[in-house]
């Protein structure tokens, strides 16, 4: 499924995929769903170091972590693409406890760190709906809204922007938001 955003003749790409995040090579970078000590985990954490290798984790001891809601940049060593960022999505706690914030702040700061480091391609997994029990319907329509208002803001900034989801009811979930 794909959508145009096309915004002073400047075309974004806006991408929903079904499938594994670590075979997405049209992509410079993929972001990682990780947790605060960067050190790996299970879901897609887990499924990313694994094809990594294990430079990745090497790479990833240096950085001392994460917070919730930030970014952090390394190489992709094994994987198809150049980068990997590394961002902590919030743990579900029954969505008082400034969960919605810290969620787009995971999307607009891996989009920030992205168009910093001068790329223009990037793939995103559902951040915190895995292990972090963030409910999928709260969680796309965040995920959706922020990247839109971040190409509206930005145009131009990148040409793909692709959601890979590992299930069919999570893409159904995104399609029907998209
Ligand atoms: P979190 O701890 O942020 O919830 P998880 O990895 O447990 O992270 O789950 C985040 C999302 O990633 C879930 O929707 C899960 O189905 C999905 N997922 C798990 N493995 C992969 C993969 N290889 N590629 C893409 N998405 C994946």
């Amino acid at each position: 499924v794909e959508v145009l955003a096309n915004l002073n003749q400047v075309q974004t790409k806006i991408a929903l995929t079904l499938g594994d995040i670590t075979k997405q090579g049209d992509v410079e970078v993929i972001v990682n769903a990780a947790n605060k000590s960067l050190l790996g985990g299970g879901g897609v954490d887990g499924a990313i170091h694994k094809a990594a290798g294990p430079q990745l984790l090497a790479e990833c001891r240096q950085l001392n972590g994460c917070q919730t809601g930030q970014a952090k940049i390394t190489g992709a060593y094994n994987l198809p693409n150049k980068y990997v960022i590394h961002t902590v999505g919030p743990i579900w706690n029954g969505g008082a406890h400034g969960e919605a914030d810290l969620l787009a702040a995971c999307y607009e700061n891996s989009l920030r760190l992205a168009q910093k480091t001068g790329l223009k391609t990037i793939a995103f997994p559902a951040i915190s709906t895995g292990i972090y029990r963030y409910p999928l319907e709260e969680a796309s329509q965040i995920a959706l809204a922020t990247v839109q208002a971040f190409v509206k803001a930005n145009p131009g900034a990148f040409e793909l922007i692709k959601f890979v989801l590992f299930d069919q009811a999570a893409l159904d979930c995104y399609y029907r938001k998209l």
